[in-house]
């Protein structure tokens, strides 16, 4: 016989940790008899302790699905094992003795005893936490934006309906699935631990199920929760914005072009003039000359030199225009052939002799060695012929010198002057359509030169440089590859140009 002890038996501290359990705990034998309950599950249910023991746990069961609980209890019983009642997703309800339902969370767990299989039931009323669960997914739904919750380990948890208009998705085929499912590709590694969503850049996009992507703002927000730290983002799709700020930038294209087609109507029509002027007074000169029969060569050859230079210009000026537009219509297109570069900078230095004497600028030319390639001959000249005008008509007399060289597969034409310079600040956009760094007034010319010479540079394969400074002169290089322009770019396909 064993000696009597002051401590409690192991049923009592069983009886006393169930007490203690936050939750109503309800015991029933393997016929779904109550055999223990806690004060909790009296206070919960609002039976007595007296009214609990013996019931049937049906009748803690709503009206509605009293009928398939022997059921669910059945295969209970062929495959105990602690776990919640339900599944993952179902709301269970309990009936209290006034009938009332309540929202339940339900844990079971088996227990083997003498009398059989035992099941033991911690039901907790939810009900406060359901109506607040419910409220927020109100709030949720009635948010304009799109809202995506997902969990520590960045897997989606929530989605409202905005975010499945705006990803196409079902939410069944979102839920549990990594954030990464609605990025493009590109955009699913964020920078160091930061939560994709967040990525900083402006033109971050999210891409639908059907694979376009859309643009979109995002604002985060961690949230803590029982569930860990959640976080919160509203996605909002920028499209409209997007497309109205495009077509706003098309508009002021638009209204550009049709400002600097303006600008060049004024300009072309001032430049073309110009020419015209001494031509016709030079050309009615020699006609008055001739008709009263007293002219020699003598009289006759200035003024027929000046209509040549007035000529000249015209044809230049009506040649860049003609340029213009070719280089626009993507209808540059090269003749490809031999070319020595030396020989070619001789006759456009001597072609431009008549500038060199009225700007007083002596060209020094040289080129040590023969510069062969592949180019269009003519561009070539018109290359060499714009940078060495623009060095005579910006070089105030000073003296120009051209070199050119090879080096590397590569040919170098550097065309150097000691004239007014040109600013840092306009160095680059004088390569633009229209662009001039000096007053119109002071120098002629339309601002195309240094585009056409770009184009033509760039359709060879090549770049154009300038270094300058204010006050001291300007160098303008170009480098062309000997072999020719890239592939495709010969005469038989042109290429487009801008
Ligand atoms: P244009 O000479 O007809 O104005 P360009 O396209 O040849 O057109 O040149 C664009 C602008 O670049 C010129 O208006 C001028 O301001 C500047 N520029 C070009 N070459 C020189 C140079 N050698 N020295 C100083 N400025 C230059």
């Amino acid at each position: 016989m064993p000696a009597p002890t002051d401590k409690p038996r192991f049923s009592e501290q069983v009886f006393a940790l169930l007490e203690a359990a936050p939750d109503a705990m309800i015991i029933t034998d393997p016929e779904g008899r109550i055999v223990v309950v806690n004060a909790q599950a009296e206070q919960v249910f609002g039976y007595s302790r007296a009214e609990l023991l013996g019931r049937q746990v049906e009748d803690l069961v709503p009206d509605e699905f009293r009928a398939r609980h022997p059921g669910h209890r059945a295969g209970y019983q062929a495959h105990p094992r602690p776990r919640p009642m339900g599944g993952p997703a179902s709301d269970l309800f309990a009936r209290r003795k006034d009938g009332t339902v309540f929202s339940a969370e339900i844990s079971l767990s088996p227990m083997h005893t003498e009398e059989g299989l035992v099941v033991i039931a911690a039901v907790r009323d939810v009900t406060v936490r359901k109506k607040v669960e419910a409220k927020f997914r109100a709030l949720l739904e009635a948010a304009p934006d799109a809202i995506v919750i997902t969990d520590e380990n960045r897997r989606i948890s929530l989605l409202n309906a905005q975010a499945l208009s705006l990803l196409w998705y079902a939410r069944a085929d979102l839920l549990g699935k990594p954030v990464e499912t609605i990025l493009p590709e590109r955009f699913r590694q964020a920078p160091g631990q930061m939560h994709p969503l967040a990525n900083p850049d402006p033109e971050l996009m999210v891409r639908r199920a059907d694979g376009a992507e859309i643009p979109v703002e995002v604002s985060l927000r961690p949230l803590e929760t029982e569930e860990g730290l959640l976080t919160f983002a509203a996605l909002r799709d920028i499209s409209e914005r997007k497309q109205a700020e495009q077509e706003r930038a098309r508009l002021f294209e638009a209204q550009e072009a049709v400002r600097a087609r303006d600008d060049f109507l004024s300009i072309a029509s001032h430049e073309l003039k110009t020419p015209l002027t001494p031509l016709l007074i030079q050309a009615q000169t020699m006609l008055r000359l001739s008709r009263a029969g007293d002219v020699s060569c003598a009289d006759l050859l200035p003024k027929a030199q000046k209509i040549e230079r007035s000529v000249q210009r015209l044809n230049t000026l009506i040649g860049e225009m003609l340029d213009v537009s070719r280089i626009a219509a993507g209808r540059l297109s090269l003749e490809l052939g031999e070319v020595e570069l030396g020989a070619l900078s001789d006759e456009v230095c001597a072609r431009l002799e008549s500038e060199v004497e009225r700007t007083g600028s002596a060209v020094h030319l040289e080129h040590p060695s023969p510069v062969i390639g592949r180019w269009d001959f003519v561009r070539m000249e018109q290359i060499v012929s714009n940078l060495v005008s623009n060095a005579l008509k910006y070089g105030e007399g000073r003296p120009v010198s051209v070199s050119v060289t090879a080096q590397d597969g590569w040919a170098k034409i550097a065309v150097s002057d000691q004239g007014i310079g040109i600013a840092p600040e306009d160095q680059a956009r004088i390569f633009q359509r229209f662009e001039r760094a000096v007053p119109g007034r002071k120098y002629g010319g339309f601002g195309l030169g240094l585009w056409i010479v770009r184009n033509i540079v760039e359709a060879h394969g090549g770049v154009v440089r300038v270094q300058s400074a204010l006050g001291q002169g300007s160098v303008f290089t170009v480098e062309v590859p000997q072999s020719g322009p890239p592939k495709a770019a010969g005469h038989e396909e042109p290429r487009v140009l801008h």
